[in-house]
């Protein structure tokens, strides 16, 4: 399914990706710019894919429990039939949907579309994740946020997975991961 862009002469769009490791605040920081395009009475929309049903099915909820309500879809092609007339489209959790979220990414840009991306870049063994990568290249603006090692204070940038499975995708929250420096995390398990 190809859905053809309606360019916007007027409008010019773009696409701003805030990537970083878990607990580094991506959803919050999301959070916080959809609240201010609100401010400005700009109509905006969330999306999500439905495989993260961590906290509820339909609000994007960060780990500080500010809710905004978005919308869980199964492909990224269904935002495009989803969309109604927002200004700002915040999508989160972009590692998880498939490759198609960059092409529809750069559509809603062409479309005038303000693109607010929030997704972690690398999995549980610091390998880039999903679509994330690509999406991070074609980007007009990226913001990488960091998460504090749980170990040492310093700065970390990856997710440690605590248990042993070796999917890559593990849904969990502290209970099966904590936010590690690269020195923490090289160390593994003889912490
Ligand atoms: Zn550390």
């Amino acid at each position: 399914m190809f859905i053809e862009p309606h360019i916007n002469n007027e409008k010019r769009g773009w696409i701003e990706v805030i990537c970083g490791s878990m607990f580094s605040g991506k959803t919050e920081e999301l959070i916080r710019r959809m609240k201010r395009a609100r401010i400005a009475n700009l109509k905006t929309e969330i999306f999500k894919p439905a495989i993260d049903n961590r906290y509820d099915e339909m609000n994007v909820v960060s780990h500080d429990e500010n809710i905004i309500v978005s919308q869980p879809v199964q492909h990224s092609q269904n935002i495009l039939l989803l969309i109604h007339d927002a200004d700002v489209i915040g999508i989160d959790e972009a590692q998880f949907f498939d490759d198609g979220i960059v092409h529809v990414c750069e559509h809603l840009a062409i479309s005038g579309k303000r693109v607010i991306v929030t997704g972690l870049d690398m999995d549980y063994l610091g390998r880039p994740f999903g679509p994330v990568p690509q999406l991070l290249a074609i980007a007009d603006y990226i913001t990488k946020l960091h998460a504090i090692c749980v170990h040492c204070g310093n700065i970390a940038s990856i997710s440690y997975r605590k248990t042993k499975q070796s999917a890559q995708v593990v849904l969990g929250e502290l209970d099966i991961y904590e936010p590690r420096c690269r020195v923490c995390y090289a160390k593994g398990d003889k912490i």
